[in-house]
């Protein structure tokens, strides 16, 4: 493939891309229109738990796709009942809805807590929609899960928002305690803030929150869009803090590279009525295959301690790196990480990272100071030490 074949132009311009194709991907490695080959600890944002183009998943999707591909969601379809099975069993939730994006399992969480809300009114006998989020986090590109995230100027950036998401500071519960009012219906989070810059709660908070949303009857709801699906080396983040949520989204690594994403809920609060919610594409079966084929994989034997030892390898070397360097540390969980450079250098690392030569690198900075790692969970120790030997040499690079 040429570059210039094509006229780039007839996308809408809605991010800087460098000027490279993708042709091919395999396990932790692209290879560009050049020929080039890159080292990729980006993983599409965290969505390819089993790298490019896993075997399970060629399989899931050609299997799947001479048997029915669109039965529509006005009927059951087995692969879907299937996975819905197996997330419930896996899980403390008992009902899934299937959605095709993280935003959209969102949007489906925030109008089953205002339904919820509207079913259970305050003491003035008025509907509660109020959702407390927090600042940093991140929810989506929708309207209403743009209004719920904390990210930076998004809240004049489409105004006039949707109402009803007050902010509170993540890991202080009494900032929450503060905004609960009889309009309060949920509190969201999530349980590691991704584009935040990888910002996890602390087990105290999460427990502290669950009992405070019980105290005051409303519910706790955790979008592990980013951080379920094994990321943290638990099949779910939440499990981390030992609590259960009463709702649960589900995004990224679920469909391990194809668009899925999921809401969990509890019996309790299952409160849907046909015609509440829906979606051309909710549970279709040549994604939920998929879903099956990934999760799977992920509930082997071995396979999430496996992330747990990979995330502690991975800590050590970037430990390492801090001390070589001086920069000013690590945190995370599992294989979600992220090294904290202590001068905005996190830019010029990525786009020195990607030109290298004979072979690059792609890593993610969502904040300057600060770089994001989320590798398959299934890579291999030595793409750990091959990306830590790369980055190692970029920062001198950048540093010199
Ligand atoms: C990526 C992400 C989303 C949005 O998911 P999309 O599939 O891009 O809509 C929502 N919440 C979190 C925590 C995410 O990381």
């Amino acid at each position: 493939m040429e570059f210039n074949q094509y006229d780039t132009n007839a996308l809408l311009y809605i991010t800087n891309r460098p000027p490279l194709v993708f042709t091919e991907g395999q396990g932790m490695w692209l290879t560009d229109h050049n020929g080039k080959r890159y080292l990729d600890w980006l993983q599409g944002w965290a969505v390819n738990c089993l790298g490019h183009s896993p075997a399970c998943i060629q399989e899931a999707l050609t299997a799947q796709a001479k048997k029915v591909i669109n039965p529509s969601p006005a009927f059951y379809n087995e692969p879907t009942i299937k996975l819905a099975s197996m997330l419930t069993q896996h899980s403390c939730f008992d009902r899934v809805f299937f959605a095709n994006s993280g935003a959209e399992a969102n949007e489906g969480a925030i109008k089953l807590a205002r339904k919820w809300g509207k079913l259970h009114k305050n003491a003035a006998g008025e509907n509660r929609y109020e959702i407390i989020t927090f600042d940093h986090s991140f929810h989506g590109r929708t309207l209403a899960t743009m209004s719920a995230s904390g990210k930076e100027g998004w809240d004049t950036m489409f105004a006039p928002q949707v109402p009803g998401f007050p902010k509170a500071h993540l890991n202080d519960l009494a900032s929450v305690e503060a905004l609960i009012t009889d309009k309060t219906v949920a509190v969201m989070l999530e349980p590691v803030q991704g584009e935040g810059g990888v910002i996890p709660s602390s087990k105290e908070f999460m427990q502290g929150l669950r009992a405070l949303t019980s105290k005051h009857g409303v519910l706790l709801i955790v979008d592990e869009v980013q951080a379920g699906m094994g990321r943290t080396g638990k099949l779910f983040a939440y499990e981390l803090s030992d609590i259960e949520p009463d709702i649960m989204t589900l995004g990224k690594g679920i469909g391990g590279g194809v668009p899925l994403a999921a809401l969990l809920c509890k019996e309790a609060y299952a409160c849907f009525e046909p015609g509440d919610q829906g979606g051309t594409y909710n549970g279709n079966p040549l994604m939920t295959a998929v879903g099956i084929a990934v999760l799977e994989t992920l509930l082997a034997p071995g396979f999430l301690q496996s992330v747990i030892d990979k995330g502690n390898y991975l800590k050590a070397g970037l430990l390492k790196l801090c001390d070589q360097h001086g920069l000013e540390g690590e945190r995370g969980e599992g294989l979600l990480r992220a090294l904290k450079l202590g001068s905005p250098i996190g830019p010029k690392i990525v786009e020195l990272a990607r030109d290298m030569a004979p072979t690059g690198l792609l890593l993610n900075s969502p904040r300057p100071d600060l770089l994001r790692f989320m590798p398959a969970l299934n890579l291999s120790l030595q793409e750990i030490d091959q990306m830590l030997e790369m980055l190692s040499a970029v920062i001198k690079q950048v540093k010199a």
